[in-house]
């Protein structure tokens, strides 16, 4: 089968959150199953220079207000997948995030800049683009591809089905109404049954009514992306989607992320060689000038807990904050990392103020740094208001640092917490908490931190959490049949049905 993942950012050459990971992994674990698989990505500058080979396949030329646009066909570095990268040095070749400008304002040209990314998708689909393949799936990843939906939808029956994935669906593409004429779309999809959402034109709706199959990255996400309190206002079309939307839960990259051969760490080490990871977080504690103690191997002194996450609200890191000053008195060491909204950061920064040699914060983004701390911390605290999957969890699991989470949405379906039956049926992999508050999250890491002081008891979760599989092979079976029952639904949706 042939599989043309379209996207906006792919890990290690633009990043901006679990989506790059995701487009990374997923399509080599599919190629490694037989499937013909190739990206479909924006031409940033940071992947004109890292692809490998590139060389014209077609000459556009002008639309979406650029004047010279190419469709160039390339490998990745490292997994030498090919990748075709839409070269429109007027909409893509400027520096900041694949979204925003350096001030952290999104760019005014965004829907002409992913329109022509989902326009470029469906011409592939059409045989329009290169004479040397088209794909059976296109499969669009998120509100910047999701616009390749409703141009096949528009154009008529190919040979291409089409499954959108929401990584997230609070992001979602609006944009004025009267933009409309720039996407070239007919009048047909121009009403609340087709892209229009509360008056603005919505590109997440173009994946979620023009799909012919919807994922999103975990089943309890799928689940509650169909309700009021999660379904950002689109619960309504996502009900009306009805068993077309599943949820597949995302996998990590093993090799990327394993600590018997991590090489940005300060010692190897894996479920039979712990020692390797009390070495980590002595070092980290070093390179953190956090307190050093015999925490970790011992089960005994502070508990080391870090956060590597974008600091929004989404992620619930004011729940961190406000719980903090008791935690630190609990004992509990703090090391953070993140990017995000000013006042959060700022107030981390406060934080590491206030509690020097206990809380460290690090502003920024940075994978070497990141790696070093799941090695040496002893807990990742992921306390989300809503969390579509989860990634750093499924890396503390394989890193035996042992997840603290709130039970939503992907981190419900990959933490057993650690509760007494758990406990003594071997299923406990971390903790969990339900209410979205700083008492409830404060109880959680105490309940972590009472569980730690029995060596024996803390080992034990920590080897479970190691000796989870979430490789990408499981999904990856799972989109191939998805694929399948999308080939058999081709061209099936009716754009009708709830706004
Ligand atoms: P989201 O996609 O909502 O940001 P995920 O948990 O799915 O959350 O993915 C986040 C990814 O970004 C993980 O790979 C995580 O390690 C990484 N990440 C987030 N913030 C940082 C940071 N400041 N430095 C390094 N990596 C980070």
């Amino acid at each position: 089968m042939r599989l043309l993942h379209v996207a906006a950012e792919v890990f290690p050459l633009v990043k901006t959150g679990g989506l790059a990971d995701v487009v990374a992994a997923l399509p080599v674990a599919q190629a490694e199953q037989g499937a013909d698989v190739r990206l479909l990505l924006p031409g940033y500058p940071a992947v004109l220079e890292a692809v490998q080979g590139a060389r014209t396949i077609i000459d556009i030329g002008a639309c979406f207000g650029a004047l010279r646009v190419r469709l160039l066909l390339a490998r990745m570095p490292g997994s030498k997948l090919p990748v075709y990268v839409i070269d429109a040095p007027y909409l893509y070749r400027r520096d900041g995030s694949p979204y925003q400008n350096l001030q952290g304002e999104e760019w005014p040209d965004n829907l002409q800049r992913f329109a022509l990314l989902g326009w470029v998708a469906a011409h592939l689909a059409a045989d329009d683009a290169d004479p040397l393949w088209v794909p059976d799936i296109v499969h669009a990843h998120d509100w910047h591809a999701a616009l390749a939906c409703a141009y096949m939808a528009e154009h008529g029956p190919t040979r291409a089905a089409s499954v959108y994935t929401v990584h997230n669906l609070a992001f979602q593409g609006l944009f004025p109404m009267h933009d409309w004429p720039a996407l070239g779309l007919g009048s047909r999809l121009m009403s609340p049954t087709g892209l229009e959402f509360h008056g603005q034109l919505s590109f997440m709706k173009a994946g979620l009514k023009c799909a012919d199959r919807i994922t999103t990255v975990s089943p309890s996400y799928a689940r509650e992306i169909a309700t009021h309190e999660f379904g950002c206002g689109l619960d309504g079309v996502i009900r009306g989607r009805g068993a077309d939307v599943v949820g597949v839960l995302n996998g990590i990259d093993p090799a990327l992320w394993n600590p018997a051969t991590d090489p940005a760490i300060a010692t190897r080490f894996d479920a039979e060689r712990l020692a390797g990871k009390h070495a980590c977080r002595l070092a980290l504690q070093a390179e953190l000038g956090l307190q050093a103690d015999e925490g970790g191997e011992a089960g005994q002194g502070s508990l080391l807990l870090t956060v590597i996450s974008r600091l929004t609200a989404q992620k619930g890191l004011d729940l961190v904050l406000a719980a903090l000053p008791e935690l630190v008195r609990a004992g509990v060491q703090f090391a953070v990392q993140g990017t995000g909204e000013p006042a959060l950061e700022a107030a981390f920064r406060m934080a590491q103020q206030a509690h020097p040699g206990r809380v460290h914060v690090h502003i920024g983004y940075d994978e070497a740094r990141a790696h070093r701390l799941m090695a040496g911390a002893d807990v990742i605290a992921v306390p989300s208001r809503f969390e579509p999957c989860g990634l750093t969890q499924l890396y503390g699991l394989r890193y035996g640092t042992v997840p603290v989470v709130r039970r939503v949405g992907g981190l419900a379906d990959t933490v057993v917490d650690a509760s007494p039956a758990a406990l003594a049926d071997g299923s406990a992999t971390g903790f969990s908490f339900d209410a979205a508050t700083p008492a409830a999250f404060e109880r959680c890491v105490r309940r972590a931190l009472e569980l730690r002081a029995h060596p024996a008891a803390w080992q034990a979760l920590m080897a479970r959490g190691m000796a989870q599989n979430y490789s990408w092979q499981g999904p990856a079976q799972r989109y191939a049949a998805l694929y399948e029952e999308a080939l058999g639904q081709r061209g099936r949706v009716g754009l009708v049905g709830a706004g």
